[in-house]
């Protein structure tokens, strides 16, 4: 049906009507004092947000675009750095360090698995000539459905004391707490179609005084992705090129709405989206993809064993205009993904998992009862 499309894809994710409207203004000039008050708001905003002090810097790029910033503007040529690999966007990063020449050493957890701390903790405390100049850790891995245990990974970095932190906090952020003062993260990345409830297009990039002076002496040339042209414009609230405003115009409400809501409060909800999509998913007898101990309150990742996960997919489009992620690289035909992140409800969990039954039962899959799923996942909102 037309307008009826639900994106329970980990981004884009749903846009609220207020910010809808708001992106529908007409744009304004970007060296205007108009411009510079908006964006300094939003920044502050940003700020509150990230939970920090330090600068949060927005480009014009997706996610991955603020990836290459966090890693180019920090490092050199031949740098050692530990890489946490247990998913494509962990995998991602390795691939941006392999093409700039860095020295890639890849922390890998099976894919579905989180990554386990103590095997940064044997490298960083092993190096004891400081080579180390980076660990760089995806906190929710979006492509299984895991969070890695970043305060405890962050902890090792700091003792380490050389070593950047640098973080993938791309479906974290407005999500899940991630406190970007109180554990020290260095460089932490993000972008708009995730938890901040506008349309792709923002990147965003957080970064501590000591990645500021590691700028200093970092090597790869740069230019678009230079973030010190961002921070010396950011200084008076502009852009060094032309920003996409009115995504900022939207960002503007969108942050607004969270500050009403408050973190706390944005954090809760999220993890009972995650325990209601759970049970939902339990109650209907399909196996979920990670377990309860390193799930990601973003994102569900479900793998069936005897149904297609793309037919599900598929017939949950068809029937009820409910879009689902796949499994990418090798995982594709085998899990689907339900995006719980940003502007999404109780109501559309109970909707989505109400479906589920309803497709489920016209691919003729008999593993559970009927009416199971709605139950357990009221049973879990109330
Ligand atoms: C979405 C996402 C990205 C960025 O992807 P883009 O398509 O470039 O915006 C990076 N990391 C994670 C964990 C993500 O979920």
């Amino acid at each position: 049906m037309q307008d009826k499309q639900m994106l329970m894809i980990p981004g884009p994710t749903p846009v609220p009507e207020t910010a809808l409207l708001a992106l529908a203004k007409h744009p304004i000039g970007h060296r205007t004092s108009e411009f510079s008050q908006m964006m300094g708001e939003v920044t502050q905003n940003l700020k509150w947000l990230y939970q920090t002090h330090n600068d949060v810097l927005m480009l014009t790029s997706s996610g991955t675009g603020a990836m290459e910033a966090a890693m180019i503007n920090f490092l050199s040529p031949g740098d050692r750095i530990l890489v946490g690999c247990n998913g494509k966007f962990g995998e991602r990063w390795g691939e941006v360090g392999e093409i700039y020449g860095l020295n890639v050493e890849k922390i890998t957890a099976e894919w579905g698995k989180s990554l386990n701390p103590e095997l940064f903790a044997q490298k960083l405390q092993g190096d004891k000539q400081k080579q180390i100049k980076a660990v760089i850790i995806t906190h929710n891995e979006t492509s299984t459905g895991v969070i890695n245990d970043l305060e405890t990974i962050s902890t090792y970095v700091r003792e380490h004391g050389e070593a950047l932190t640098i973080v993938d906090a791309v479906t974290s952020i407005g999500a899940v707490n991630v406190p970007t003062d109180e554990w020290s993260l260095d460089v932490v990345v993000s972008a708009s179609q995730k938890g901040y409830m506008v349309p792709p297009g923002l990147g965003f990039v957080a970064v501590s005084s000591k990645a500021w002076e590691a700028y200093k002496t970092a090597k790869f040339p740069k230019y678009y992705l230079d973030l010190d042209r961002y921070r010396q414009a950011a200084q008076n609230n502009f852009t060094p090129f032309t920003p996409p405003m009115n995504l900022m115009v939207g960002l503007q409400t969108t942050l607004e709405m969270m500050k009403q809501a408050g973190l706390e409060s944005i954090f809760t909800r999220h993890q009972r989206l995650m325990q209601a999509t759970r049970a939902g998913i339990k109650a209907l007898n399909l196996p979920l993809f990670a377990d309860d101990s390193c799930a990601s309150p973003a994102i569900t990742a479900v793998a069936p064993q005897k149904i297609s996960a793309d037919a599900i997919r598929t017939l949950m489009h068809k029937r009820f205009d409910i879009a689902l992620a796949g499994g990418q690289n090798h995982l594709t035909g085998k899990i689907l993904r339900i995006g719980h992140l940003g502007f999404v409800s109780d109501r559309d969990i109970l909707c989505c998992i109400a479906s589920l039954e309803g497709v489920l039962q016209e691919l003729g899959w008999e593993g559970f009862t009927p009416g199971t799923g709605v139950v357990a996942v009221n049973k879990n909102l109330s």
